[in-house]
């Protein structure tokens, strides 16, 4: 079958003809026809043969890409009752090692012996491909009213666990305000990217008061989205003097020199969550800091991944930020490619772009 593959280490991906070992369906299989995949930072870095993690699944010499999948469901097993024909899905993209308790209850994403495999990404082909083959336990009922912006889910899922644990953390102490709500909270988001859009979007419904920052002003998207979910896009380039003091920071650069001097920015008991991670730039942490983490009672969460639960989340959230924003969700998907375009739509990311996704129909 056609599919957008790639051999880890080295850079680049080519859209070919593949073999990949699939019988027939059995009981609790199904068979889905590939709709849209989306391209994140991941790929990038896959294609860019930057990611030292990523290998292709046990006897291949390549790797299928692509982890943000939405297909739809060709064919079922015999036992299977939760889907059917028709329906849309999204795939999670963890499997678990099936040895630790956290992958034997469904949260791969905390899973302890770092055995797992993730679709596209480590030891499993991804969904770039025309159709593929899941059991239907890794499967996410996609709601009928939302389409194809069910693409968005696989992003929205790994915010979603991160703000989970962010609330479940955050009962160390009374940190809801007088009212039982967020309102008295700010929420302050480094980046600007897909993954930032959703921290703020995801804060902004909860009630919490929002500021996105980057090092320049926004594109005409962004400043769109700010305006219609409601939230401040602040310039740090000649400073920090309008970043407000904040109760969480989250970090989707993954450049220290972004978010370190922002710790002094941290109200007692706040949070500050990690969730960018690029390489190669090197900073230091301070006795001043670790002054500060104490003296505050703050906490660093680093988070990654998703479970199924946090998808079912976030396809909840999408249908919410559908009906309440009209065309914002589909705003953010600044370019629609071709499979034969991935590796150019991979590599050449336009400055100031959004989302890339993949048609396959
Ligand atoms: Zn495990």
């Amino acid at each position: 079958m056609k599919a957008v593959i790639v051999k880890p280490g080295e850079k680049g991906a080519t859209f070919s003809d593949v073999e990949i070992k699939e019988d027939q369906i059995k009981g609790e299989e199904v068979k889905i026809k590939t709709l849209r995949v989306g391209i994140c930072g991941t790929d990038r870095g896959i294609v860019n043969g930057k990611l030292d993690f990523a290998r292709p699944p046990a006897g291949y010499n390549f790797l299928v890409l692509g982890h943000e999948g939405l297909g739809r469901v060709e064919e079922v097993g015999d036992k299977v009752t939760s889907l059917k024909e028709g329906d849309l899905v999204v795939p999670v993209v963890r499997r678990g090692c099936g040895k630790c308790l956290n992958c034997k209850i469904g949260r791969q994403d905390f899973c302890e012996t770092g055995e797992f495999v993730e679709a596209g990404i480590r030891g499993m082909h991804g969904f770039m491909r025309e159709e593929f083959v899941d059991d239907a336990k890794y499967l996410v009922k996609v709601p009928r009213d939302l389409g194809e912006l069910a693409v968005l889910a696989e992003p929205l899922s790994n915010v979603m666990k991160a703000f989970d644990e962010l609330i479940f953390i955050q009962k160390r102490s009374i940190w809801h305000c007088e009212d039982s709500s967020y309102g008295c909270r700010n929420a302050t988001i480094i980046g600007s990217g897909p993954i930032a859009q959703f921290f703020a979007m995801t804060f902004e419904a909860n009630r919490f008061n929002v500021t996105m920052l980057n090092r320049r002003d926004p594109n005409e998207i962004e400043e769109k989205i700010s305006r219609t979910v409601g939230y401040k896009f602040v310039n740090t380039s000649n400073g920090l003097d309008e970043v407000p003091e904040s109760d969480v920071i989250v970090d989707t650069s993954g450049y220290p020199s972004a978010f370190i001097p922002l710790i002094k920015k941290l109200k007692r008991n706040g949070a500050l969550i990690l969730f960018g991670t690029v390489g190669g730039e090197k900073s230091e942490i301070t006795s001043d800091m670790i002054t500060k983490f104490v003296e505050y009672n703050i906490v660093v969460i680093g988070s990654v991944n998703a479970s199924k639960l946090n998808f079912e989340e976030g396809l909840s959230y999408l249908s919410l930020w559908k009906a309440r924003y009209g065309d914002v969700l589909r705003s953010m998907i600044t370019k629609v490619v071709k499979p034969e375009e991935t590796q150019s739509a991979v590599l050449d990311k336009a400055k100031g772009s959004i989302k890339t996704i993949i048609e396959w129909d």
